[in-house]
């Protein structure tokens, strides 16, 4: 059915019932047939055992598994050390991050950057691993303008990323912008486009405030409309989110990499009306 490249990302479990869950999700979410499930890693390395038995679970299960690797507050001897574990693990490709400490947390390591981190991998382990970077199409929040987060985006294919996924957004001419100006400037990897599925109000909120993703005033504000109706935010989530992604698939996206948030629904209601 592998008529598109999909993917899909969770998070690891934090308690054995988060684990059974997941396990049930996973199963679920197989029967589409996916590219590759990732698998998050909390920065500090602060989930790294639970990224790798996550990992593990699902490589173990015949499907392809890729760890996200954060930097940030990691030293040298222990990205090499994390690196020499998901080899071991079978992992052949990894999503790299600089990652964002939580505040309070201190020293911020021997890497600045996800391009450094890029760079490190290659110089480690040369091109065993397939290596997935971020982009912003509407621009990292913390970035000192758009050009230089651009930049930021091509020093990292540039350390030698093969190819990057998108922080989610629901403006698609934010991302054919940024495909745009990545070619202009030479840079051809795939950029594949993140999208989380619409689900829950508040959590929307939340996680876009956090991490720069606009929701459209109309979206948001009919959203806001429905009130505690949960089965009308879906249904219009879905909605919206479908347009979405058909738009960008239509425009030449490469790809689409739903963040499932650990829940099999969603992402199947989506992916079935994609892929008819
Ligand atoms: C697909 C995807 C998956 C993710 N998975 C995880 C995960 O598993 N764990 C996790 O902790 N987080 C994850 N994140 C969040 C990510 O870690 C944060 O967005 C983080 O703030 C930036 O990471 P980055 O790798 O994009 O950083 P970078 O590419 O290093 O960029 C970070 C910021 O620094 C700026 N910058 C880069 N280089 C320079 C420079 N030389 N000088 C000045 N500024 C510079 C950039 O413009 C940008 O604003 C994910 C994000 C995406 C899109």
């Amino acid at each position: 059915m592998e008529k598109h490249n999909f993917s899909i990302e969770f998070f690891p479990p934090k308690t054995p019932e988060g684990a059974e869950k997941l396990r049930a999700t996973r199963v679920k979410l197989s029967e589409l047939n996916p590219k590759y499930f990732s698998v998050t890693f909390g920065a500090g390395g602060t989930t790294q055992q639970g990224t790798l038995d996550t990992v593990r679970e699902i490589l173990a299960a015949g499907e392809q598994a890729a760890p996200h690797l954060s930097c940030v507050g990691g030293s040298r001897t222990s990205i090499r050390a994390v690196l020499a574990d998901f080899k071991a693990a079978g992992v052949r490709r990894i999503v790299a991050l600089r990652g964002d400490l939580p505040s309070g947390y201190g020293a911020s390591g021997e890497f600045r950057y996800a391009n450094e981190l890029v760079e490190f991998i290659r110089a480690e382990t040369g091109d065993h691993f397939h290596i997935e970077v971020a982009a912003y199409p509407e621009v990292h929040p913390q970035a000192r303008s758009p050009q230089d987060d651009l930049q930021a985006f091509a020093r990292k294919v540039q350390a030698g990323a093969d190819a990057a996924i998108t922080q989610y957004f629901y403006n698609a001419d934010a991302y054919f912008q940024f495909v745009e100006q990545t070619q202009k400037m030479g840079i051809n990897v795939p950029i594949v486009a993140g999208i989380m599925p619409i689900t829950n109000y508040t959590q929307l909120m939340r996680f876009s405030d956090m991490c720069g993703a606009e929701i459209p005033r109309w979206v948001r504000l009919k959203l806001s409309s429905f009130g505690d109706d949960s089965a009308s935010i879906k249904a219009f989530g879905l909605d919206v989110v479908t347009g979405l992604c058909e738009r960008l698939l239509e425009g030449g996206a490469p790809g689409l990499h739903f963040y499932s948030m650990n829940q099999a629904a969603p992402t199947t209601a989506l992916w079935q009306r994609l892929v008819k």
